[in-house]
Formats: C-alpha cells, sequence, structure tokens
C-alpha cells in the first residue's frame, strides 16, 4: 500500500468512525463490513464449572456490600459467554439498575455505536462492569465495595478468556493493571491482565461530555480491531 492509499483508507476510516458516532443517517453501503468472529466455536457453551452460569449463582441475591440496599437489580453483565473481545465499565447507573442489563444508557447507546464501528455487535462482545450494583446518585465506587466485588469479575474474565479486554475509564483502567496513573496515561498503551492483552481508553460517559476524545478512542479501537483480526 502507497503512504497516500493508506493516508487515504485511514481517512475514510475515520470519518466512518464519527459518523457512526453521531446520530446521522449513513448509508449502509458505507458502514463498515461486520468481521466474522471466530469464536471458540467448538467448545460446548453448556454450563461448566467455574462458567458464568455458576458465578452468577455465586452471586445470589448479594449482600455482601452496602450498595445492596439501594439497589434495584444486580446487573451481572451480559453477552457472548465465549466473546474474545470483552468491555469493563466502572458502575451500573440508573438505568441500568433499572434494566438489570449494563451500558443500556446514554452512555451505553455510543458504547453500541463504538462496538459497531469495529464491525461487530453487542452480541459478539461480553460487557461488565467493576461493580455489580449501582452507587447512589452514580458515584464512584467506594474500595469496600470493589473488594467486594471484584472476585466476581475476576470469575467471569476466567470463565469468558477473552483474547483482549477494553477498559473504559479509570476504574475499570487502574482495577485491571493494578496501578493508579490516570487514565489519560492509560489509554492508548497496550498492556496485559493477567496474560490477556488490555486497551484502556475513554468511558463512554467522558465522550459524551468531551466529544473531542472520540479521535483518541477510536485510535484504541483499531488497535483492538488489529488485535482481533490477526
Ligand atoms: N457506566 C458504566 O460504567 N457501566 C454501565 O453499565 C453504565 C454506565
Amino acid at each position: 500500500m502507497t503512504d497516500a492509499s493508506g493516508l487515504r483508507e485511514d481517512l475514510v476510516e475515520r470519518v466512518r468512525f464519527f459518523a457512526s458516532l453521531a446520530p446521522l443517517a449513513i448509508p449502509r453501503a458505507a458502514m463498515p463490513q461486520r468481521v466474522r468472529v471466530e469464536h471458540k466455536a467448538a467448545v460446548s457453551r453448556q454450563s461448566k464449572p467455574g462458567g458464568l452460569e455458576d458465578v452468577r449463582s455465586t452471586i445470589g441475591d448479594c449482600q455482601r456490600c452496602k450498595l445492596a440496599r439501594g439497589r434495584r437489580n444486580i446487573v451481572f453483565g451480559q453477552g457472548d459467554p465465549r466473546a474474545r473481545l470483552m468491555f469493563v465499565g466502572e458502575a451500573p447507573g440508573a438505568d441500568e439498575d433499572e434494566q438489570g442489563l449494563a451500558f443500556v444508557g446514554l452512555a451505553g447507546q455510543l458504547l453500541t455505536r463504538i462496538i459497531e464501528a469495529i464491525g461487530l455487535t453487542r452480541e459478539d462482545v461480553f460487557i461488565a462492569n467493576i461493580i455489580k450494583c449501582r452507587p447512589p446518585q452514580n458515584r464512584n465506587p467506594e474500595p469496600d465495595e470493589i473488594l467486594s466485588c471484584q472476585g466476581f469479575l475476576e470469575q467471569q474474565i476466567d470463565a469468558i478468556g477473552p483474547l483482549v479486554i477494553v477498559a473504559l475509564g479509570k476504574f475499570a483502567g487502574q482495577w485491571l493493571l493494578k496501578t493508579a496513573q490516570p487514565i489519560s496515561k492509560l489509554r492508548g498503551r497496550l498492556a496485559a491482565y493477567r496474560g490477556i492483552q488490555v486497551m484502556p481508553t475513554y468511558h463512554p460517559a467522558y465522550l459524551l461530555r468531551n466529544p473531542g476524545a472520540k479521535k483518541e478512542v477510536w485510535e484504541d479501537m483499531k488497535v483492538v480491531r488489529d488485535l482481533l483480526a490477526r
């Protein structure tokens, strides 16, 4: 590929990405082709010890921390139990608490478009959070709440065995990489969590407030797309 055609391709992709994050009607033909995800297809999807269903049943009607008192639903996370790509966010918000599903509010809708921009759907990936219950008034998770809940995320990651994890925002990035560095330092640098590649990037809620940061997220997602294509 010549430099000029590489640049052109990059520009076209960039335009598609931004267009896909905006509520514009883009002709279908201009959207990226869906990437076929090679799952561990031969593996039975039936429940196995240590599988996601076991993790969910261990959580039960969790009363392990103070968030239990104010929650409506435990938000376990959802998606393909054999996903090669996993997204980890912070904590459920009001919409997630109401529906019992991760990333279904405004930030979730933006996440859907980010996923689709790399040719995948929400059903191809697994989406979870560091903590499973909504903090009151959407405040930040507190250390005791993270400590009570983190084992479940560890078990979910073990059960799914993704190739890549995208850490959405500061809490996910810091927790996965066991660091106190700010997300502005972490983002865009591939790192590892127990041998799994981790791409920290900005949280979709941050993008809603700072749309100018979408270009960095696109750079990060291109790296993720290329890792999945290998
Ligand atoms: N923000 C998160 O971090 N997680 C959700 O599920 C929703 C919003």
